[in-house]
């Protein structure tokens, strides 16, 4: 079997969406997918780990880091900058492996500049009420953080239209089961069952 390129999938979704929750169940569902893992200036909230969650590195770093050519893409987002490594998503697609990215609208729009075929996904909350009692439940943000992600929520959701695909995340294994059912459909695109069953198709046709 030839080997054939990754998928890239982009999920993207305004704070309190439960897009982390979806992304970790995802991880675990078997799918053998890799997650990148950024880095950002904000500061590590409670039971984060630097290196599993985050790179977390100082503005600085990331200047220098941004100015060196080291990300592909990059966003400020609630006042923090955040890049995705260009080194780790190279390497990463050189091996033929399916990728995740969880990054806002921003850095999703310059990813399908680059890649126009990646695959981009949106979550959204089931209503607005549910967005606002997540981002209040959630606590780790003080106040004024919190303000500002419902306020930045209604923006993010304004570019939902730029997604390939939109799930409504009301209840967490029915929008896991979505996000595998679109995992699943893309890897057997005839473009890339084309590539990988080359010699099947020559045989059989
Ligand atoms: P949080 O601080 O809550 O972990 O993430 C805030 C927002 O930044 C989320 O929408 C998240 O998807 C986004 N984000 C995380 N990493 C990246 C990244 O590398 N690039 C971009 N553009 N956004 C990111």
């Amino acid at each position: 079997m030839i080997k054939t390129p990754g998928c890239l999938f982009i999920i993207s979704a305004p704070s309190g969406a439960g897009k982390t929750s979806l992304v970790r169940v995802l991880l675990q569902s078997g799918l053998n997918l890799s997650l990148s893992t950024s880095h950002t200036t904000r500061p590590p909230r409670n039971g984060e780990i630097d290196g599993r969650d985050y790179h977390f590195v100082t503005e600085q770093k990331f200047k220098q880091m941004l100015f060196d050519g080291e990300f592909v893409e990059s966003a400020e987002v609630y006042g923090n900058l955040y890049g995705t490594s260009q080194h780790w998503l190279s390497e990463t697609m050189s091996f033929g492996q399916d990728i995740l990215l969880e990054i806002d609208c921003q850095g999703a729009k310059q990813i399908k500049q680059i890649f126009p075929h990646s695959i981009g996904i949106f979550i959204l909350p089931p209503s607005v009420e549910a967005l606002a009692t997540r981002l209040k439940t959630r606590a780790q943000d003080n106040h004024e953080v919190i303000q500002k992600r419902l306020a930045a929520a209604r923006e993010e959701i304004s570019h939902v239209a730029e997604f390939d695909y939109v799930i409504v995340n009301s209840k967490l294994d029915e929008a896991l089961n979505d996000l595998i059912c679109i995992v699943k459909a893309e890897r057997l695109r005839k473009e890339r069952q084309m590539i990988t069953y080359k010699a099947l198709v020559t045989q059989l046709s």
